[in-house]
């Protein structure tokens, strides 16, 4: 290998003498002469071969492969998918990513034939059926939200933001109006501010109150005429529900604004609380965070955005719409924003979110979000004595810690992340919300039992411990996982993503 892939991602303390070893024993395990095949004799004269077929194809060095035998490669790949850390083997308390359990029907029903065979170009007549799962799951999540129409092309959270923006734009630039401002809280995730940016508003960020909410005075001394949209989300990062959402809706309208809502958090309120009557104009949900669909390497997301009556006729091409008892796809929209997507987004995800919310049931949606928050306040009570807890109220699904008190004995945060590995758990989301020190995002999620809760917070109170009298334990974390401290900007720009034979 001319990059080796351990070398290239951990840091030296971790390895130092002992990387060609490591490396050699993880992935070098080509060896001359070994393979996995047997092909019949060659039948035709080796010297006709090169008669027969045309120079330009034929190889002039061998095709540089690695020489393993099969059980090698089966045993190769089966122990590198069992490195990874997933949903399926421990508890995975990522605040603001939600991971959720994904249950194992939504993958069953997602492969049915008449699912996976499907074409984008086939006429309408003969997919109803998958227009159906389009038109009903857009029409649930309108219900589940408050809201008037949807569109499930985004493929991820992000992706809703930047429509649901454009559309804002289109509609405000109809009516004429030049607004150039976007207000966004100082607990926003990043993604608000790059999405404002990326539609070519200037941001105006807002500091939040000591309890961790909207500043009403600050809000109403930047809203002006200027302001196109203010970009919320609640509940908000610091797993906190927005009070006066009802106060802060009618001051953006009354300046003509209109207020999104970053639903990322929607998992806490389902059954509960409805994006619309709080006063949203736009709503973004996240299909693999409340709905239960497979994050990142587990499959593709999606973020459908669901809009107002007013904004309706700004959605993206095409609409899913039943008329007659038949389903068709409207493409006749003059003021839509156009395509956001090829074809009508990750259409897989569509069938696993409908599989989860039919299954679930309103009363089971209902009580996702009650043990989402019940689980949420239990961990934090129990973690608040060991861990500094800077804004101290009842959460949502989410809570921040802070580990201040720990830093002051040395031991960062990512230290105690790191030591969190050591227990088999994956660490918490670490170091945002950015207006928390030292911040440790914590989210359960709602299936999990409470030996699981309390088996993470004995992990926890026991690494708070070791922090005051045994720091170089934690500092020195993880040592049972198979990498320890990676070289993140390294390994996210050098990514060593496959074998590469050894120069000789
Ligand atoms: C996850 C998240 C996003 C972005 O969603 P993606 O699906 O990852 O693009 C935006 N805002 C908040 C609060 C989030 O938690």
């Amino acid at each position: 290998m001319k990059q080796d892939l351990i070398s290239d991602v951990v840091v030296k303390r971790d390895l130092t003498s002992d990387v060609a070893t490591k490396r050699k024993l993880i992935f070098e395990k080509s060896k001359d002469g070994h393979h996995g095949y047997s092909l019949p004799q060659l039948d035709v004269p080796e010297r006709a071969i090169g008669e027969l077929l045309p120079k330009n194809i034929l190889r002039d060095i061998d095709p540089q492969l690695p020489q393993v035998d099969e059980l090698t490669v089966v045993r190769h790949y089966t122990r590198l998918s069992q490195m990874n850390h997933s949903v399926d083997t421990g508890f995975y308390p990522l605040g603001s990513c939600t991971m959720k359990y994904n249950p194992k029907v939504n993958e069953k029903v997602a492969r049915l034939e008449g699912f996976v065979h499907l074409h984008p170009y086939q006429p309408e007549e003969e997919v109803q059926g998958a227009l159906e799962v389009i038109y009903t799951l857009e029409r649930l999540l309108a219900e589940i939200t408050g809201m008037y129409r949807g569109t499930l092309q985004p493929a991820a959270g992000a992706h809703g933001e930047l429509t649901g923006m454009l559309i804002i734009k289109a509609h405000q630039m109809k009516k004429g109006e030049k607004r150039t401002k976007v207000l966004v809280p100082d607990s926003a995730h990043g993604t608000n501010l790059a999405t404002a940016k990326m539609c070519g508003y200037s941001v105006v960020e807002l500091k939040s109150n000591p309890k961790g909410q909207v500043d009403l005075k600050l809000l109403e001394e930047a809203l002006d005429k200027d302001v196109a949209v203010f970009m919320l989300t609640n509940p908000n990062t610091l797993g906190l529900f927005e009070e006066n959402v009802i106060r802060i809706s009618e001051m953006v309208h009354r300046v003509g604004g209109l207020l999104y809502l970053d639903g990322a958090n929607m998992n806490a309120i389902m059954g509960y609380a409805r994006p619309r009557d709080m006063g949203f104009d736009v709503v973004h949900l996240n299909l693999h965070k409340t709905f239960s669909t497979p994050h990142g390497g587990g499959g593709p997301g999606a973020g459908p955005i669901l809009v107002t009556e007013e904004l309706e006729p700004y959605l993206p091409v095409p609409v899913a719409e039943r008329r007659g008892g038949h389903y068709t796809l409207d493409y006749d929209r003059p003021l839509s924003i156009g395509r956001v997507k090829a074809f009508y987004g990750n259409f897989n995800v569509f069938v696993k979110a409908l599989a989860y919310i039919l299954a679930m049931g309103a009363e089971g949606l209902k009580q996702a979000s009650f043990d989402a928050v019940l689980n949420a306040n239990y961990l934090k009570e129990k973690l608040k004595k060991s861990y500094y807890l800077p804004y101290d109220f009842p959460c949502m699904h989410e809570f921040v810690l802070s580990g201040e008190w720990q830093a002051k004995k040395g031991v960062k945060t990512l230290d105690i992340a790191k030591r969190l590995m050591d227990f088999g758990f994956h660490p918490p989301t670490v170091y945002f919300p950015l207006i928390v020190k030292e911040a440790l995002m914590i989210e359960p999620t709602e299936t999990e039992s409470k030996d699981t809760l309390d088996a993470f917070a004995e992990a926890m109170i026991k690494i708070a411990q070791e922090a005051d009298l045994t720091p170089e334990v934690v500092q020195s974390a993880p040592t049972t996982t198979p990498i320890g401290r990676p070289d993140e900007v390294r390994a996210a720009r050098n990514p060593v993503l496959r074998w590469k034979p050894e120069e000789r």
